[in-house]
Formats: C-alpha cells, structure tokens, sequence
C-alpha cells in the first residue's frame, strides 16, 4: 500500500512528513504545475495513531503501483539537462545517434562528425556491449568510454552508452554523460537499483518481453532510490513476425506519454534491424509524440562490428535528417 499525500503546502502537513521521515519512513517530494508539493510515503505500515498524525484529508490511498513514475505525483513533463544547449524533454525532438559499437578512434570521430554535421544532438556509441554469442565482439571496455568522451568534447556533444554489469556504475558515470540500460537489462532488479543512486541520467530500453506496465515498475525502482531523471526508450517486443528484428510497438509511444512524466524515445535501428525501415519508423515515432530518437549510424556499415545492417551510412542519415525537419511543424517542436 502506497500512501499519497495531497498537494498542499500546508506546515501542518510539512510536520506531519517530518514526523514519518525521523521515524525511519522515506519520503519523495516533487512539484507540480500550480508550484505546489506533493509527497509519496514509502509505507506499508504506517500506524498513523502511534505518529498522532490525523489521515483523514491529507491522506489518500493510490492504486499505482508506479506512483513516482505516474502523472499522479508530478504532471508536468520532466525536462532533462544535459549540456547549455541540449535537454531531453519539453520542447525539443532530439536526435541520439552514432554507431553501434566503438570500434577505433577513427570510426568514432568520422562518425561523431557526420551526425553532428546532420543535426543529432547526443552521440552514442557501445563500449560494453551485450552479444548473444560470447563469441562475438564484446566491446572496447574502458578504452571505449575514453574515446567516446573525447569524441563528445571533440564535437560539443553530451554522450550515451550502456552499462552491462553493477561493478561498471562508477566508471560509466564518470565518462558518460547518459547512462544507458539496455533492453536485456531492463528487469535486473538490482542494477536497476543501483542506478537510481548514480547522479547521471539513465536512459532505460524496454525489454523484448516487457510489458509497459512492468517497464514502468522498472522505472521506479530508479527513481523510488531517488534518481529523477530517467529516459524510457521503446525499441520493439518479440513477437511472431520474421521479417524486422523486433516489433516496434508504436503504441507504447502515446500510451506512455499519457502514464508517465518521463521522456519517452524511440530506438528503430533495434525495432527494425534494417536500415531501410529506420526513416518510416523514424517519422511514424515521432508522430506519435517520442520526444527524441536514437538511431545507429556508421560511416561505413560493411564494415562493423556489430549491427551493421541496421546502420545508416552519412548520406542515408542526412536524408533522414531531412525527412524529419518538416515534420517540426506538424508537431510543433523543435528537432535537434
Ligand atoms: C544498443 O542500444 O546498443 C542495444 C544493445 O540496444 P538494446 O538494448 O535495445 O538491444
Ligand atoms: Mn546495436
């Protein structure tokens, strides 16, 4: 049982919090768009006679499971800082791209600067990467994160990449500005955890057989230890089809938009696993109200290591780019 504590800044109620707080009960505070303050008491038990605390108005029982994650809590979008001039959130499509995994400085850099040249506006790149086969490429580790976060400075772009393992939090955090869960990961509970008490944002991926509902619990096992600033990411569910590497689930879009504060993206290049469907995909993400996309990019996708197939080249990305510029219109946001 979750209690919720009506808006109010009332002292009254402000003492009523501090009671609970100094009795060992946590509590979460945000604001909401009318400035005033609503709290969640992590609470199964509270005897609210023992705290001398009257529940009657200022208590209420909420049935979400994932309040800190709802709109119950907080109904204003949450806007994600990450540099002066990027935010994910709000206003402003924005355009995450770079290659599957980090190869070699020079795949980077030639990389880095023609999505940069096009208009994205966070770089990606995987140095830990989560393969099917343990044979397969497994990533640059830490030399991966390095080169990654002097290609970011280089081109004046916050970066992403993904976290596989608990023990790697410290080091990730400190070279990326985003820190990425990935779709494999999205119920590792305890990684979850631990990520919710880093001060990086984390952008989590929807599992391949995760429901949006249970994806919304994966998200407040984040912010329920306290980090608020978490991306959801759709990038497609398993199902019968052959024909494209996942499904994208397009719905997810507009349904978790209305459920959650958070920002909400889209990844296509894992939805689809083929190039050619990334700009339909792309434009039909964005119609749907994502408030950004990432999307695989290579300067030379015969080459890689790793999603090749699903990777644009230079001009295949510009193309894209110029594809989505006019759909700011119809949208009514900025891209990029
Ligand atoms: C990735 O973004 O590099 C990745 C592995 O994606 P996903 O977790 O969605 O499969
Ligand atoms: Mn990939």
């Amino acid at each position: 049982m979750i209690l919720l504590l009506q808006e109010n800044n009332n002292p009254d109620i402000q003492k009523s919090i501090d009671i609970l707080e100094n009795s060992g009960h946590r509590t979460y505070s945000m604001q909401t768009s009318n400035g005033n303050i609503r709290t969640v008491l992590d609470i199964s038990e509270v005897d609210f006679k023992k705290y001398n605390i009257q529940s009657g108005y200022s208590f209420f029982k909420t049935d979400i499971p994932y309040v800190l994650t709802s709109k119950t809590i907080k109904d204003t979008g949450t806007v994600i800082h990450l540099s002066n001039d990027v935010s994910i959130g709000g206003d402003t499509i924005n355009i995450i791209a770079g290659p599957c995994s980090i190869e070699s400085e020079i795949q980077l850099t030639e990389t880095a600067r023609f999505v940069k040249k096009a208009g994205a506006s966070v770089l990606r790149g995987g140095a830990f990467k989560p393969r099917t086969s343990p044979y397969a490429f497994q990533g640059m580790g830490i030399e991966g994160l390095k080169l990654l976060r002097k290609a970011g400075d280089q081109f004046n772009m916050p970066v992403i990449t993904e976290v596989l393992d608990t023990d790697d939090l410290p080091v990730v955090s400190e070279y990326s500005d985003i820190v990425q869960i990935g779709a494999r990961n999205c119920q590792n509970f305890s990684l979850l955890k631990k990520a919710g008490k880093i001060k990086r944002p984390v952008l989590l991926k929807r599992g391949m057989m995760v429901t949006i509902q249970e994806f919304l619990m994966s998200a407040e096992y984040i912010l329920s230890e306290g980090n608020m600033n978490v991306i959801l990411c759709e990038r497609g569910i398993r199902t019968f089809e052959t024909e494209t590497r996942n499904t994208l689930d397009i719905s997810a879009v507009p349904l978790l938009k209305q459920k959650t504060h958070l920002p909400v993206i889209v990844d296509p290049s894992h939805a689809a696993g083929n190039w050619k469907l990334i700009q339909p995909l792309s434009m039909a993400a964005l119609a749907a109200g994502a408030d950004g996309l990432m999307i695989e990019c290579h300067h030379d996708p015969s080459a890689a290591m790793s999603d090749g197939g699903q990777s644009l080249r230079p001009d295949k990305f510009n193309q894209l780019m110029q594809r989505l510029a006019p759909m700011s219109l119809v949208i009514d946001k900025k891209i990029g």
